[in-house]
């Protein structure tokens, strides 16, 4: 908060049930997963001002994804690596065997029964100590977590086998560690901005001069989501009453969860609750003794707690933090779910099957892929979609005939939909109303700061606010944004460079203010993304 980005004073005023992306279009760059050379990486691109929670949830469902203020969204027909969206149903997570490894490795380490260097620690036979402290409760457990330790057992035997082996023993330690994981909303912190450089160093080989603190900031602290904290209601809610307006997709979505959960069959619930500490980006941190070893940069959306990026202290390499963290994750929104019901998935960001790195995200099972095609959610454990992603090249998940099913991934869809039309109509209609007096501050705004921008909610902007050969461009680009959006892209204030776009209408009639470097930022944006990719592969 304290580091304001160009416009955030004037954001201050938006409500935050609105978005304002500025469209990039296309563009290519060099590909993070695989060493094809050239720009085979083709994606879409926009800047986002400012996102809704909401509007963010629906863009990652088309198979957006951001870095900092930059989305972009694969051409997966076009593209050489296709990423698919992959979300695992927390609430239905069930580990595996290497999972539950690094859990009891990391209970060694927070009993005293390792070292920092994952060693383990030479014990004295009948120290009176020694059993005191093992009727102590664990110390594994953190803020958000709920199940430490369930099988509470400490390796006796293991230990005394690995002391006899151990040529130097080092010095006794059985004091417990304290293990905490604290929330707090995405900012720019000097002890993590010091972790993430030791740890892009280190684990990935990055050079220090890339690892400036813009770099940082622009990449894991910049966000276009706005914290949100107030409960959620049903349509007739107001700014008054926290600031929202409801998505009608919540009462759908937690109407759904009921049925699956309980079998009752209750009309949907008035109220939705948000979690502990509201919807927003978020950073965890996860501190031992007070030392902080990794950084958890999520985002916590109304269906979804969203990982963007983990970073760990590179000494820490034996302990598998990486995992440790995603575990953490996923027990995060099995609690945040008792809360807010519609909240029930984690979402790792890209799979990409074909890239051994991303392969560690099927682990978490039971796993499911966003199909651009069929606009379904599938499973991962399916022969049939498995056998379709080999060769890497782009293929619908399902085919098409299949399509039609209930497969039990979206049930009640349609009756959901429809009864949930209604209500979503009468809120975009409001929204629009509020994006139209909210886009026109924003422009001046923009145009304070050099910028000529057409400004418009989508709507708008399709019946073709320009004549001529300029409107037809600027209808086409329009189109182009509205199917990589679809139904996420219906409130969002939609602007657009006419400069970039449409110079000879800024020739015409404008009065340009000087070139922006809007162009050049943007590809800066670009260029995160790409990195971002090649990180978000470890
Ligand atoms: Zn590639």
């Amino acid at each position: 908060m304290a580091t304001a980005a160009p416009g955030a004073r004037r954001s201050q005023a938006i409500p935050t049930t609105t978005s304002i992306v500025e469209d990039h279009g296309s563009y290519a760059s060099s590909c993070g997963y695989c060493d094809r050379e050239g720009p085979t990486s083709k994606s879409h691109g926009m800047h986002a001002h400012v996102c809704s929670v909401e509007d963010y949830q629906s863009l990652l469902d088309r198979g957006w994804r951001r870095s900092g203020r930059w989305m972009y969204r694969p051409h997966l027909n076009d593209t050489c690596c296709p990423p698919y969206t992959i979300r695992l149903d927390a609430c239905a997570f069930a580990p595996t065997k290497s999972q539950r490894k690094v859990e009891k490795r990391w209970r060694q380490y927070l009993d005293g029964e390792l070292d920092d260097d994952g060693k383990r620690v030479a014990v004295d036979d009948g120290d009176e100590d020694d059993s005191k402290r093992a009727d102590e409760p664990s110390a594994s457990s953190a803020s958000f977590e709920s199940t430490a330790n369930p099988s509470g057992d400490r390796e006796k035997t293991h230990l005394e086998k690995t002391r006899d082996a151990d040529a130097t023993p080092k010095t006794k330690r059985l004091t417990k560690r304290v293990f905490e994981i604290r929330e707090a909303p995405s900012a720019f912190d000097e002890e993590e901005y010091r972790l993430w450089r030791r740890y892009q160093a280190s684990v990935h080989g990055d050079d220090e001069g890339s690892l400036g603190k813009s770099s940082y900031r622009r990449f894991l602290v910049d966000t276009p989501l706005r914290l949100r904290q107030a409960p959620v209601r049903e349509p007739g809610n107001d700014e008054e009453q926290g600031g929202w307006v409801e998505w009608a997709g919540y009462a759908a979505t937690e109407q759904k969860h009921k049925e699956n959960d309980a079998g009752e069959n209750d009309a949907a619930p008035r109220t939705v609750r948000a979690p502990p500490n509201g919807f927003g980006s978020f950073h965890h941190q996860y501190r031992v003794d007070g030392r902080l070893v990794a950084v958890g940069v999520v985002d916590v959306l109304p269906k979804c707690l969203s990982s963007k990026y983990f970073f760990w202290e590179p000494s820490f390499a034996w302990a598998s933090l990486g995992k440790l963290g995603a575990l953490r994750e996923i027990e995060w929104v099995k609690n945040a779910s008792k809360t807010c019901a519609s909240l029930r998935y984690y979402y790792l960001g890209y799979y990409i099957h074909e890239c051994p790195k991303m392969r560690y995200k099927a682990e978490y099972r039971p796993s499911e892929l966003k199909c651009a095609v069929t606009g379904k959610w599938t499973t991962l454990d399916d022969p049939d979609v498995l056998r379709r992603l080999e060769g890497g090249s782009f293929a619908p998940l399902r085919a098409p005939e299949a399509a039609g099913d209930d497969d039990g991934a979206e049930p009640k869809k349609k009756d959901a939909e429809k009864t949930s039309r209604l209500g979503e109509d009468e809120v975009n209609a409001k929204r629009e109303e509020d994006v139209v007096s909210v886009a026109r501050d924003v422009l001046v705004g923009m145009a304070a700061g050099g910028q000529i921008l057409q400004v418009a909610p989508f709507s708008l902007a399709r019946q073709g606010p320009l004549g001529g050969p300029a409107g037809a461009a600027l209808a086409r680009r329009i189109e182009t944004w509205r199917r990589a959006t679809g139904d996420a892209g219906d409130a969002i204030v939609y602007l657009v460079d006419l400069e970039r776009v449409a110079p000879e209408v800024v020739a015409d009639g404008g009065d340009s203010g000087g070139a922006s470097d809007e162009s050049a930022s943007d590809a800066s944006d670009a260029s995160d993304a790409s990195s971002e990719g090649a990180m978000g592969a470890s």
